[in-house]
């Protein structure tokens, strides 16, 4: 009996051939056993289990089509084959379409049914799939995921690679990476789902399951990987489904269902393996020997009984003597650009999957969701107040780079946040919003704060006095901040509406001031500062000395101004979920807080941060219900207040900038250098921009896709790229107008002078 076992990788992220080696050693202690492997530097060949070895060229140098023809002669000559590998797994699937009675790997439509993230084949299981989106969507919709996913997201390749973005500027990053390590364009976005890691491992046989074992991660390594675990038998509410699947799919070899279960017992599906998981010999060791059931089913020879040593297992590292015909190479060249699984690459793993690629372009596509119908387009759809917004410009007299102002689209963004704060308000509970005025002080966005009846919130005197110079009366002023006495002099005598403490000295300084008659205002109160989520600004009171801090200066507050608590953390940041889980957890601290000061909160101030969309589509029924909570946990409170910036003023800006050069480079990739830059988009790290172009024959509007252009900015500045990934429309020319909308918030106020002599 001769077996051959591939996937002999031992790192810390190791590959299961050394487990299926020791596994079916002990069920066939005289079996010859050959180890396959693609390159000298992967240690397991020095295992001493293995009697013979078939080292090959790395897979971005052998004939696939002379070794595809070697293996065959293996297998027909009685040969067995259990691959370690995903990806030489399906290379066998398409040598192989419909297997081979020797080759103990699945067939080829097997492995497709099993793709990420919907794996189809495993429907009928138990199990739920994490919400997903393909990165062929604009960069919008992902940004989008994101926030609703309070940013705990990973970004994946369809059978490798995984890796946690917590932010724009890291999606960005990974996914331009990610497509080149792997030659795809086709990642998925999912949701990270908290809880115990478990794993399914299965044997099959041309469809007939042969066992199947589950496996609880006890102990992981800094990636996450099994470093000891407890086995036990596999529940019927899983098993019968899991035979129904193996049956469906003719499976044969081994297979992992990787899993989360959550808090609530549910369990979801992270990805399905279409090989033994490196944790193997862990189940083998707890009496189940799913690589011999294996063996055993393709060659009918008994194997020997596993004995049960222990229902748990854990690793620990040998050392190994070194064969003497293969001796260590010297270290090798560090591998620059590599990512995640791409680094196990000495058997050239990435040059496989490129050639996969060709052999069958679907064969590593990523498996989505058929019933949306047509693919994503990757283009934003602008609102049309934005195109009509912009189609009044005059862009021929307009020298670029230039902010544009969008006046309907302002103009409607304010009017629809005053409706609803209208329709929100009942006798007893008025709902407000402050403009931010931070975010973007333009006089017409003031303005237009003004005549839609908005309060103006203000961190500092400078910002009062434009309120004050637009029309604003003090009364309508809201104060905040860490900075609200500067500059010195300027603080208004009348009665503003409210002031907030982001400190216990600022606390002081204000009781002080208002003792003395040098401010006052309707409402004076204290910020928070946000439990759990870190913030330097407001009042802590995570600990009981803290705590009792803040609830000894509310007692000191004047008692002729009304109580009110300010909190503030940007959902655009944190996830929207996430901060509606802070809010509710705010409703509890000032219940505490009113409890113990004695104090009675008259007004709740919830700040701003909000992502445009996420503050105006479809969130009328979360604000209801907000105002609900607030009158069942806080009877007292008379006004709730939000504090909206860039969710006003985002969208109430575009950066118009001309093309410079256009370069076309190897493989499509092309590099736009446009008059504008990172001076005046500086927020492009931090989310994504609509574009368009304007034709400049028929002046229309024609929006960026997905594609493999870079835009360049004007300074000479290796990161001044503001775009990456897009791609321009046939025809488009230096000379040409783009237009990056969604600029009007912290891209136009935290713009700067930069590079123009
Ligand atoms: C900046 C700021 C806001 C507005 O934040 P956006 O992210 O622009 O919505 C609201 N309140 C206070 C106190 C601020 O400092």
């Amino acid at each position: 009996m001769k077996i051959y076992v591939s996937g002999l990788y031992g790192g810390g992220n190791p590959q299961p051939g050394v487990g299926i080696v020791r596994s079916v050693r002990q069920g066939y202690p005289d079996a010859a056993i050959v180890g396959v492997e693609y390159s000298n530097r992967v240690s397991g060949i020095h295992f001493d289990e293995l009697d013979d070895l078939w080292i090959q060229r790395p897979w971005g140098e052998l004939d696939l089509d002379s070794y595809g023809e070697r293996v065959r002669d293996v297998l027909d000559a009685g040969g067995m084959w259990i691959s370690g590998s995903d990806l030489e797994a399906m290379w066998l699937g398409s040598v192989f379409p419909d297997g081979h009675r020797n080759l103990l790997a699945p067939p080829m439509a097997g492995i497709k049914r099993i793709t990420k993230p919907v794996v189809e084949a495993a429907s009928g299981l138990p199990v739920r799939i994490p919400p997903y989106l393909s990165t062929e969507n604009s960069d919008w919709d992902l940004h989008a995921f994101c926030r609703k996913h309070d940013w705990r997201v990973w970004l994946k390749g369809p059978y490798y690679d995984a890796s946690r973005t917590p932010t724009w500027d890291a999606f960005t990053a990974i996914r331009n990476a990610l497509s080149k390590v792997w030659s795809t364009e086709k990642l998925f976005l999912q949701a990270h789902v908290s809880g115990y890691e478990e794993s399914v491992m299965l044997s099959a046989y041309k469809g007939e399951l042969l066992g199947a074992v589950s496996m609880r991660k006890r102990d992981i390594t800094p990636e996450g990987k099994t470093w000891a675990g407890d086995v036990s038998e596999v529940p019927p509410a899983f098993l019968e489904p899991l035979r129904r699947m193996v049956r469906d799919t003719n499976w044969t070899g081994g297979g992992e269902l990787e899993m989360v279960r959550d808090a609530s017992d549910q369990l979801w599906l992270i990805e399905m393996n279409p090989r033994f998981p490196a944790w193997v010999h862990g189940a083998t060791i707890a009496g189940h020997n799913l690589p011999a059931l294996l063996v055993q089913a393709a060659s009918r020879v008994p194997a020997e009984a596993a004995p049960a040593l222990s229902a748990e297992f854990t690793r620990v590292v040998l050392e190994v003597p070194v064969r003497p015909d293969y001796p260590l190479p010297p270290l090798p060249e560090p591998f620059a650009g590599a990512v995640g699984h791409s680094m196990k690459h000495p058997s050239g793993l990435t040059a496989l999957a490129a050639r996969l690629h060709k052999i069958d372009p679907d064969m590593l596509d990523v498996a989505l969701d058929s019933r949306g119908g047509e693919p994503p387009s990757g283009v934003a759809e602008l609102p049309g107040s934005m195109v009509a917004d912009i189609a009044a410009q005059d862009f021929d007299a307009m020298e670029t780079p230039q902010y544009i102002y969008l006046d309907s689209t302002a103009a409607g963004l304010f009017k629809q946040a005053a409706d609803r704060a209208h329709r929100l308000s009942t006798n007893d509970v008025e709902v407000i919003s402050g403009y931010s005025i931070k975010t973007n002080p333009d006089k017409r966005l003031i303005g237009q704060a003004l005549d839609n009846g908005f309060y103006a919130e203000a961190i500092s005197l400078g910002e009062v006095q434009a309120a004050l110079q637009a029309g604003f009366r003090p009364d309508q002023v809201i104060l905040n901040g860490p900075g609200k006495w500067w500059p010195a002099g300027l603080m208004p005598r009348e009665r503003m509406h409210a002031v907030f403490c982001d400190s216990i000295a600022d606390l002081d300084r204000v009781v002080a001031a208002v003792a003395a008659g040098e401010m006052s205002a309707k409402h004076v109160g204290i910020r928070i500062r946000t439990p759990n989520i870190t913030s330097r600004f407001g009042i802590p009171l995570d600990s009981p000395t803290t705590f009792g801090k803040l609830i000894a200066a509310v007692k000191r507050l004047p008692t002729d101004s009304a109580f009110a608590v300010h909190f503030h953390m940007a959902s655009s940041h944190v996830g929207v979920a996430q901060w509606w889980h802070l809010f509710e957890s705010m409703l509890r601290w000032c219940r505490s807080i009113e409890t113990l000061s004695g104090r009675r909160i008259e007004m709740l101030d919830m700040g701003g941060g909000w992502y445009p969309d996420d503050w105006h589509a479809d969130e009328t029924s979360k604000i209801a219900h907000a105002v609900e909570l607030v009158r069942a946990m806080l009877p007292h409170v008379r006004q709730i207040a939000s504090e909206p910036g860039k969710a006003l003023a985002q969208p109430s800006m575009a950066l118009a900038m001309r093309i410079l050069e256009i370069q076309e480079h190897e493989n499509d990739m092309v590099e736009a250098v446009v008059d504008a830059s990172i001076a005046e988009i500086p927020m492009h790290f931090w989310q994504p921009h609509r574009m368009v172009r304007q034709c400049a024959e028929t002046g229309a509007l024609q929006p960026l896709g997905r594609g493999k252009t870079y835009l360049m900015g004007r300074l000479c500045m290796e990161h001044d790229i503001i775009a990456s990934g897009v791609r321009l429309p046939e025809g488009t020319r230096a000379g040409d107008l783009l237009i990056f909308c969604d600029a009007g918030g912290y891209d136009r106020s935290m713009s700067y002078v930069f590079g123009r002599g």
